[in-house]
């Protein structure tokens, strides 16, 4: 589904990558752990194209039986297209539109809405609610809702429990595990431990490089 190859990555001349490489196949969850400043959003960044210059191999399958393509050089924009969704660490969302508008404005479908409720059953009752007026818990939800109205193939997700209430953690977490249950592959910033010992792989940075990877 999507492999690195000695990916670097740069912010102006300061290096935050230094040849990273990693495989994540489909319908898998890697989970990436590592201390602050260790590189995990930055790689987030780099595979979605985002705020960062890249060099080395950023490679994606399209479909299960193409050969995988080379996306380094293209705009985020066009990742997305391809099958890639991004939920960033401060969630970006309108903070003046409603539940409903932030999961509209993708362009996605009201048949697509209708499956994202299903699997996010907490915003139903907040669908006419601006979304600078729920907890961070529920923005969380809503963020990550909304990168699903494009119906991405691997989803890529900056600290999604990070500052959440507990009980939303354990939702948010079950509603990964049985994402990924229906196909969907996921490339996970978290150091919560019920997800990290539901990973199909764990990998950890130190200063921009891998320092373990484990399979199971
Ligand atoms: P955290 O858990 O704190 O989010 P992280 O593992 O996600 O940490 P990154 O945010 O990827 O780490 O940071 C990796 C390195 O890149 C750090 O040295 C950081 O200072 C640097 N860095 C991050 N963002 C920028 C930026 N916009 N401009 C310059 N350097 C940056």
């Amino acid at each position: 589904m999507l492999e690195l190859g000695q990916l670097q990555a740069f912010y102006g001349p300061a290096q935050a990558l230094f040849g990273v490489d990693l495989r994540l196949q489909v319908g898998q969850m890697l989970v990436l752990q590592g201390l602050n400043g260790a590189g995990k959003s930055t790689l987030l960044k780099s595979i979605v194209g985002l705020e960062v210059q890249t060099r080395g191999r950023i490679c994606m399958r399209l479909d299960e039986r193409a050969e995988p393509v080379d996306m380094g050089a293209w705009p985020a924009y066009r990742r997305v297209r391809a099958g890639l969704g991004y939920v960033a660490e401060d969630r970006r969302l309108f903070a003046g539109l409603t539940v409903r508008e932030n999961l509209l404005i993708t362009g996605g479908s009201v048949q697509q809405l209708d499956w994202v409720l299903e699997r996010f059953a907490l915003l139903k009752p907040m669908l006419g609610r601006s979304a600078a007026q729920m907890s961070g818990g529920e923005q969380q939800m809503l963020a990550t809702a909304r990168a699903l109205m494009m119906r991405p193939r691997l989803l890529l997700l900056d600290e999604p429990c990070e500052g959440i209430a507990p009980v939303l953690v354990e939702t948010m977490v079950q509603t990964l595990i049985d994402l990924r249950s229906q196909g969907l592959s996921l490339l996970v910033a978290e150091q919560n431990r019920q997800l990290v010992q539901a990973a199909d792989q764990v990998v950890e940075l130190v200063a921009g490089k891998v320092r373990d990877s484990t399979t199971r």
